[in-house]
């Protein structure tokens, strides 16, 4: 029987597409680690709207992330990995919409993406993970032995980052979500900081038509053949 190689696994792409939908169940058909890294900016973020930490005053933001301890633990209930903010669950907090609003602007600071590279490099350094992100695969792991880039239509993945808000508030418009959509891909695929765009060795996932099924298995697939190699 030939062993299996432990790889790392990065998977890239534009808001709402089903990045961590797709790393969550490929990390668990592989047992891997799954870390979302979009969770850890959205943390950094929940916590500079909290201290009212100002974005433009590099001392206030390198102060701030001073006082930062981020950690991802199971959820024994559910099966997922959550992001812990100093010893609080912040998982739900850090999907409403004020942080959507803010959090690419956070991510475009070059302090905050040193503070979250640098502890996203550690959690990967033994290998067997699978991270989800912008630049996960061109600046944290540029290495990697698989890296995926997901993409979908904008409407359908208008349509999918809806559906999931409205369950949590049935107020939310979908002009807003279309809105912040569109505002994050500008600002995450602009910045001056490592930029969201396709590393040259990754491989293009476009799931606009696809089952979360169909994507897995293909995801798997490409998995096994670089795990085997
Ligand atoms: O993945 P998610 O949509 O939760 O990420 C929230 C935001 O965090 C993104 O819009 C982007 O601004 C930022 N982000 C980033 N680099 C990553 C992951 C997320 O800049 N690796």
């Amino acid at each position: 029987m030939t062993s299996l190689k432990k790889i790392i696994i990065t998977v890239d792409g534009w808001s709402s597409c089903g990045k961590s939908t797709m790393a969550r169940q490929l990390a668990k058909k592989l047992q891997y680690i799954f870390i979302d890294s979009g969770a850890m900016y959205r943390a950094i973020t929940l916590y500079f709207i909290r201290n009212e930490v100002r974005l433009d005053d590099a001392t206030q933001v390198v102060h701030a992330l001073q006082q930062i301890k981020l950690s991802f633990h199971l959820n024994a209930e559910n099966g997922n990995n959550e992001i812990w903010l100093n010893g609080e669950n912040v998982e739900t907090f850090i999907r409403e919409m004020r942080v959507a609003e803010k959090v690419s602007e956070v991510a475009a600071i070059r302090e905050v993406r040193e503070f979250a590279v640098k502890q996203q490099q550690l959690i990967g350094k033994d290998k067997g993970i699978v991270m989800d992100g912008r630049d996960i695969g061109t600046a944290v792991f540029p290495g990697a032995e698989l890296k995926i880039f997901m993409t979908a239509d904008n409407e359908v993945r208008v349509m999918r980052r809806f559906k999931e808000l409205v369950a949590k508030n049935p107020s939310i418009q979908m002009e807003d979500v279309r809105s912040n959509l569109a505002q994050r891909d500008h600002m995450d695929s602009n910045r001056e900081v490592s930029p969201l765009r396709k590393a040259d060795d990754a491989i293009v996932l476009d799931n606009s038509h696809m089952t979360p099924e169909e994507q897995l298995q293909l995801a798997l697939q490409w998995a096994y053949e670089k795990m085997t190699a």
